[in-house]
C-alpha cells in the first residue's frame, strides 16, 4: 500500500462504483456505504477465522454460511443496481435476523458472544445508504430482537461449548472491533461530508458568479432593442401618420431578438431541469441542412462572405430532431459569419464517418474568421464563456455555444473545435445514426419552430450607405453615425437630420475609414458592433493627428461605471446609455458644437496663444504648433505650400482643408497667407526692415503682389511701417 494516498483510493472506489445514472450526493453514499459493507467484511473474515478455528465454536458454522452467501450476492448486485441502498438494506436485515438466531442458539443476551451488537452495527451501516425509511425500519427490527431475546431469556439454554472464558473473549473481542468500525465511518464520513460541503459552497459561489455575469450580459442585450423600441414610441407620438405604417414592423423585428433572448435562457433552464427531449423524426439529414444553409446564404452575402455547402451526393438516412440541429447549426453559422471579415469564407461540410464501428454524420462548420485565442478553445463551450476582447465588448452573452453542447449531447453527439488565432476555427459536431424514428416528408423543414429559426436573419444589419446619403449642405454640421442596428441608425437619423448632414457606417472599422475620409464634425458611436467596436474606432481616432480633434459621443447599452471609465479615459467626450432620452443627445450633440466654436474663435483669432496650460496638451493646440513651426521653418521659400504642409503632416489634402477648418473655422490657404504677412508686420515694424527684404524674407517674390496681399490684411500699406 506504500505510495498509494488516502485520495487515490477514494478515486479507485469511485471509478469502480461509478454509476451515470446517480447524482454527485447518491454516488458519494454509495461510496460510503461501500466502504462499510468491506469493512464489515473483513470483520466476519476474522471473527469466522477466531471463533470457527481458535474458539473452534462448529456448531455456529451456519452463521458464517450466511454472511458469506450474502456478501457473495450482495456485492455485484450493489455495484450494478441504481437502488443500491435496497440492497444493502435487504442484505443488513437478513444479517439482523440472522443474528437473533444465533443469539438464541447461544443462550440469550448474557451469552451472546458480543453478537448483540452485529444488529447494531448493521442498522449503523444502513444510515450511510441514506435511505430514512429503511434505517427506521433496521433500528426498530434491531430493537425487536433485543426484546424478543429478552422475553425468551429465562426459557433458553447455554450450551455447553460457551464457556465463560469464550463468552468473555468474544464479546470483548467483537465490541472492540465494532466500535473501531463505527469510529472509522464517522470519520470518513466527516471528512467526506465537509469536502462535499465545500464543493457546493464553490458551486454556489460558481452559481452565483455566472448569475451576476448573465445579469450584466442578458440586460445589456435586451437594452438594445428597448432603445428601439422606447424610440419607435416616442416617434410615434410626435409624429403619428409618418410612424404608423414601418413601426409595427420595426417593434416586432425588435421583440423577436428579445424573445430569442428569453428562449435561449428558458433553453437553459430546460436543460438544467431536464425537461428537455428529444423529437426525433426520421429522414435525409442532407437535405435538411441544404435548407439551413440556403436560409443562411442572404446573412452572408450582407456580410460579403462566401458560404459553401460540401456534401456528398448520397443522402444521408439517419435520425436527428430538426428543431435542436436548426438550433446548433444556426449558432455555428452564424458565429462563424459573425466573426469572420469581408471577403472571408465560411464552410458547411456534411459527411458520412465510422468511430469504433459506429456510424455518424459528420457536419463541420470551418471558417477563415478571426479564430480563437488557444487559452479560450477549451473554455468555448461553457456558460456565459465569452472569449475576452479588448474591452470586453463583443456583443452576446456566451450562452449560444453552451446551448449548443447541450442539445449536441442530449442528441447523444459530441462536438469539437480546432481554431488558430487570425486563421479561422473548424468546428466539428459528429451524430450517431439510427433507425427508430418514423420517417417524415419534408425531412423536418415544417418542424422548426419559428423562433429559433436563424436568429442574425431577424437582426438587420445595415450596408455602408455612403452612396445613398445626400451630399452634405454647407451649413448643417456633419455627423457620422457608426452603429450596426438599422433601427437603431433609423431613429437617430429621424431624430437628427434636421440639425446634421449624417454620414452612416454599419461598424467601427467602416466608422474609421469614413472619419478618416469626410473628417466629419463629430462622432456618435454604438460600441458593441462586429469587425471592431466602438472603443477600438475610439482609440483609433484620438490616436490620429487627422481625426484626434473630432468629439465622440459614445452610445451604449453597458451603463456600468466601469464601461462608463474605460470609454471616457480613452477619449470619449460624452456617454450615453441606452435607452437615452432624445433631448438629452440633442443637448449633448449640441453642447459639444458649441464648444467647438468657442475653440475656433480661439484658435482663428490670429496669432493665437494658449489661455491656460492645459490647452497645450489639447490635440487641436499641438496641431496647431506643428503648422506654425512648419511654415515658420519655410518662411522664406515662396514654393512653400499646402501641398508641402501635407506631406509633412501625412495628410491627403481634402483631410488637411477639413481638420483645419474645423478647428479654426479658417481656410489653411488664408491661414498660410496671414501668417506670413504678420511676420512680415513684425519684421518691418521691430527689426526696421525694408519692404523688398521683408517680403522676400516672408515668401513673396512678387512685391507689388506683397504689398496688394497687405493691405487686404490690416487696411494700409507696408511702405506706412518703414522707418
Ligand atoms: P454568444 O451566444 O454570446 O454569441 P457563443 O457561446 O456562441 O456566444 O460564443 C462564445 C464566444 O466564442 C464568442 O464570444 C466568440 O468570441 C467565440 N466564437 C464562437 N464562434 C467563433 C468563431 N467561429 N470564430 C471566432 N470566435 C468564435
Amino acid at each position: 500500500m506504500k505510495g498509494i494516498s488516502n485520495k487515490e483510493i477514494i478515486l479507485w472506489i469511485d471509478r469502480y462504483l461509478a454509476d451515470p445514472r446517480l447524482d454527485a450526493e447518491a454516488q458519494l453514499r454509495k461510496r460510503w456505504a461501500w466502504i462499510w459493507m468491506v469493512v464489515t467484511c473483513v470483520f466476519v473474515i476474522i471473527t469466522s477465522f477466531v471463533e470457527l478455528v481458535v474458539l473452534k465454536l462448529w456448531p455456529i458454522w451456519w452463521f458464517g454460511i450466511v454472511f458469506w452467501a450474502g456478501y457473495l450476492i450482495g456485492f455485484p448486485l450493489y455495484r450494478r443496481m441504481k437502488r443500491f441502498d435496497l440492497v444493502i438494506n435487504i442484505l443488513f436485515t437478513v444479517f439482523i435476523v440472522a443474528a437473533l438466531f444465533a443469539m438464541l442458539q447461544t443462550g440469550g443476551i448474557t451469552t451472546s458472544l458480543g453478537f448483540i451488537f452485529i444488529g447494531m452495527n448493521c442498522a449503523m451501516g444502513s444510515m450511510l445508504a441514506g435511505n430514512l425509511r429503511w434505517t427506521i425500519g433496521m433500528f426498530v427490527t434491531y430493537c425487536m430482537t433485543i426484546i424478543i431475546l429478552g422475553l425468551f431469556q429465562s426459557s433458553l439454554t447455554t450450551p455447553e461449548y460457551i464457556t465463560p472464558r469464550i463468552n468473555t473473549l468474544s464479546f470483548v473481542g467483537l465490541t472492540v472491533w465494532i466500535n473501531a468500525c463505527i469510529l472509522l465511518i464517522v470519520i470518513l464520513f466527516m471528512k467526506d461530508k465537509s469536502r462535499y460541503e465545500k464543493s457546493e459552497a464553490e458551486k454556489l459561489r460558481k452559481i452565483d458568479e455566472a448569475k451576476t455575469k448573465l445579469f450584466t450580459n442578458v440586460s445589456h442585450e435586451f437594452r438594445t432593442p428597448l432603445t428601439v423600441i422606447q424610440g419607435i414610441a416616442e416617434q410615434m407620438e410626435q409624429h403619428p401618420e409618418k410612424w404608423m405604417q414601418s413601426a409595427p414592423g420595426k417593434i416586432k423585428a425588435q421583440s423577436q431578438l428579445l424573445l430569442r433572448l428569453v428562449n435561449q435562457m428558458l433553453n437553459i433552464a430546460k436543460i438544467e431541469a431536464d425537461e428537455m427531449h428529444l423529437e426525433l423524426i426520421h429522414g435525409d439529414i442532407c437535405r435538411f441542412i441544404r435548407y439551413i444553409a440556403a436560409t443562411f446564404q442572404s446573412l452572408a452575402d450582407t456580410m460579403k462572405i462566401e458560404l459553401i455547402l460540401n456534401q456528398q451526393e448520397v443522402p444521408i438516412y439517419t435520425d436527428y430532431d430538426p428543431d435542436k440541429l436548426m438550433h446548433v447549426l444556426s449558432n455555428l453559422l452564424s458565429n462563424a459569419i459573425k466573426f469572420t471579415p469581408p471577403g472571408g469564407l465560411v464552410s458547411l461540410i456534411v459527411s458520412k464517418t465510422f468511430e469504433k464501428d459506429k456510424k455518424f454524420t459528420l457536419i463541420s462548420v470551418r471558417d477563415t474568421g478571426r479564430g480563437i485565442p488557444e487559452a479560450s478553445v477549451s473554455k468555448i463551450f461553457e456558460r456565459f464563456y465569452q472569449v475576452p476582447d479588448k474591452h470586453d465588448q463583443t456583443p452576446g452573452t456566451g450562452l449560444g455555444l453552451a446551448v449548443t453542447n447541450e442539445l449536441i449531447k442530449l442528441m447523444k453527439g459530441k462536438i469539437s473545435v480546432k481554431s488558430r488565432e487570425g486563421k479561422g476555427s473548424e468546428f466539428t459536431v459528429l451524430l450517431p445514426i439510427s433507425k427508430t424514428a418514423e420517417k417524415v416528408a419534408d425531412h423536418g423543414i415544417s418542424m422548426i419552430c419559428s423562433e429559433t429559426a436563424h436568429p442574425e436573419i431577424t437582426k438587420t444589419r445595415i450596408e455602408d450607405k455612403t452612396d445613398e446619403t445626400d451630399h452634405e449642405s454647407a451649413e448643417k454640421p456633419v455627423l457620422l453615425i457608426v452603429e450596426d442596428n438599422k433601427d437603431v441608425v433609423e431613429y437617430l437619423q429621424e431624430i437628427l437630420q434636421k440639425e446634421y448632414n449624417i454620414e452612416l457606417a454599419p461598424n467601427g472599422k467602416a466608422g474609421l475609414e469614413k472619419a478618416l475620409e469626410i473628417i466629419p464634425d463629430i462622432i456618435l458611436s454604438d460600441v458593441m458592433m462586429p469587425l471592431m467596436d466602438g472603443f477600438e474606432m475610439l482609440e483609433k481616432l484620438k490616436a490620429d493627428i487627422r481625426t484626434d480633434h473630432i468629439p465622440v459621443v459614445i452610445l451604449t447599452a453597458r451603463g456600468d461605471f466601469d464601461s462608463k471609465l474605460a470609454g471616457l479615459s480613452i477619449g470619449a467626450d460624452h456617454y450615453l446609455v441606452k435607452p437615452f432620452n432624445e433631448k438629452e443627445l440633442l443637448f449633448k450633440l449640441g453642447n459639444l458644437l458649441e464648444l467647438r466654436r468657442k475653440m475656433q474663435q480661439h484658435f482663428g483669432t490670429f496669432p493665437f496663444q494658449s489661455q491656460d496650460e492645459n490647452s497645450e496638451f489639447k490635440p487641436e493646440y499641438v496641431f496647431i504648433k506643428r503648422i506654425n513651426t512648419l511654415i515658420e521653418k519655410e518662411m522664406g521659400n515662396e514654393d512653400f505650400g499646402i501641398n508641402d504642409i501635407c506631406f509633412s503632416m501625412n495628410m491627403s489634402r481634402a483631410q488637411l482643408y477639413r481638420k483645419f477648418s474645423a478647428i479654426t473655422n479658417n481656410s489653411i490657404g488664408r491661414y498660410l497667407r496671414s501668417f506670413r504677412l504678420h511676420k512680415a508686420k513684425e519684421l518691418l515694424e521691430k527689426q526696421g526692415k525694408n519692404v523688398t527684404e521683408t517680403a522676400f524674407e516672408t515668401g513673396f517674390k512678387n512685391l507689388s503682389h506683397f504689398s496688394t496681399c497687405f493691405h487686404e490684411e490690416f487696411g494700409f500699406s507696408p511702405h506706412k511701417l518703414v522707418r
